[in-house]
């Protein structure tokens, strides 16, 4: 499925622009305008990216940053500031803040495209597991998609490991079940499968996953996480 981008921005003609391009790159867009929803949505939506111009109303971009940035849910979104050529020193102080790159304004979307491919290839490379990954009695190997406990093999159906693979590969960080409906059944099915079916799945998972199953913790009206630390 292809990747998820928040842009934030408030001059619609530059929002329709990037909608419009981005799109055509079949990314998946959604579009806010101003830095109090910029947080909201990051939060609810957990984009892959984050297209974030600097000049808003209200919170400024700059605090947007710092406050994703700081915030364990939204720290690991790659952002790309926009900015003006007047905002030399605030494009320093938000790559100090954690954003990954910035495009000046006036941008072509070629160049801003290109900009988002390289973080998002950045940041598969560093998010790359290993493709055999051991976790306290657990042996999961996703080259061959299969999961031991102590070396015995236990049997999972294809959505359950996805949605292993999918928390293993969030690192800890609290995934909502919006985001794993989205990403496991796909935004198409999104209408008549309910977020009920994330739980029933977690459910059978935790079952297979006998004394490790622990590991899979419930963020009450929220989501799940997987635990890999002892
Ligand atoms: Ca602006």
């Amino acid at each position: 499925m292809k990747e998820k981008i928040l842009i934030v921005e408030d001059e619609k003609d530059i929002v329709k622009m990037l909608d419009y391009n981005l799109k055509k790159e079949g990314f998946r867009i959604f579009s806010v305008h101003d830095g109090e929803d910029a947080i909201d949505s990051a939060n609810k939506e957990q984009p892959d990216l984050i297209i974030l111009d600097l000049m808003l109303p209200g919170i400024d971009g700059l605090e947007v940053c710092k406050s994703l940035k700081n915030s364990n849910k939204t720290a690991s979104i790659p952002i790309i500031m926009l900015t003006a050529k007047s905002q030399e020193s605030d494009k320093v102080i938000g790559l100090e803040l954690g954003a990954d790159d910035y495009v000046t304004k006036p941008f072509s979307p070629r160049e801003l495209i290109a900009r988002i491919k390289a973080v998002l290839r950045r940041m598969k490379e560093k998010d790359r597991l290993p493709e055999v990954l051991k976790i306290g009695d657990l042996t999961i190997d996703f080259s061959k998609i299969s999961v031991a406990i102590k070396g015995k093999p236990i049997e999972l159906t294809s959505k359950e490991f996805e949605l292993l693979k999918t928390l293993l590969n969030a690192k800890g960080r609290v995934l909502s079940r919006d985001y794993l409906l989205d990403n496991i059944w796909g935004f198409d099915h999104a209408m008549e499968i309910q977020t009920r079916t994330v739980d029933v799945h977690i459910q059978t998972l935790r079952k297979k996953l006998k004394n490790e199953s622990k590991r899979i913790i419930t963020v009450k009206n929220y989501g799940y996480r997987f635990e890999h630390e002892d």
